[in-house]
């Protein structure tokens, strides 16, 4: 059970107070019962809430996936940059957060939750769980950078990462660029950055193209987010 400003002011129909004031005055009802009082404690699992025509139904967790373009913080709160946050339409909830980060010029796939638990498995150092990204590197990338990636580089760290496998997509002698994709199965800061540093190239562009078994849907936009569907968040679990 729980308190019925609780649960309007998770669920992201305003602010305690806001909500407080629409309960008084009549504008809340559970299961087709007008509620005037906001400590009264309801089951948030079955009661149906409407308030200001709104039906609201508990979600302890919700999940949403982010098209991150460059140029956002992976924060929740910053004072002086915009955040993955601000990007979300209407967010179901108050309480969510991003998933690990990304860096400010990085894009792609950010997953933004609730749901501690998740977040700490994905990103748990042991878990290992595999994140693929797309680069234009400047520079001609190698098989013999991609060996090195697979044996694991000192890009100044106590240990050397975690072996990563690299896949030229293309060289242009010409531009002197190459694009690849990587998959590492840790989140070091400035990982993949630092790693091509190791090897003496530079990242031009990265984007995030799959956590986990995660992928980043193709039909959405850059800056735009939707839920994650039941299966994909089954698959996460
Ligand atoms: N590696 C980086 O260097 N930057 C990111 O944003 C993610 C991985």
């Amino acid at each position: 059970m729980m308190r019925l400003d609780r649960i309007l002011t998770e669920m992201g129909a305003g602010s305690r107070q806001e909500v407080k004031k629409l309960i008084r005055k009549g504008q809340v009802s559970v299961d087709g019962e007008i509620i005037k009082k906001p400590e009264v404690k309801v089951e948030e699992k079955t009661a149906r809430i409407r308030c200001l025509g709104i039906s609201y139904r508990y979600e302890p967790y919700v999940y949403y996936m982010l098209h991150k373009p460059a140029g956002v913080v992976s924060a929740t709160e910053d004072s002086k940059e915009r955040t993955v946050l601000e990007l979300l339409e209407n967010p179901a909830r108050k309480d969510l957060f991003p998933v690990g980060r990304l860096d400010k010029d990085t894009e792609g796939l950010l997953l933004l939750t609730n749901d501690g638990e998740l977040a700490h498995r994905l990103l748990s150092p042991k878990k290992h769980v595999d994140k693929t990204y797309e680069a234009v590197i400047s520079g001609i990338v190698t098989e013999e950078d991609a060996a090195a990636f697979a044996r694991g580089v000192d890009i100044g760290d106590d240990t050397l990462t975690l072996p990563a496998v690299l896949e030229i997509l293309k060289t242009d002698p010409e531009q002197n660029c190459s694009e690849i994709s990587i998959t590492i199965q840790e989140g070091r800061y400035h990982q993949i950055k630092r790693m091509f540093e190791a090897v003496g190239k530079r990242v031009v562009y990265l984007k995030r193209i799959r956590m986990g078994t995660l992928k980043l849907d193709p039909e959405l936009p850059k800056g735009a987010s939707r839920r994650l569907t039941e299966e994909e968040i089954d698959a996460l679990k």
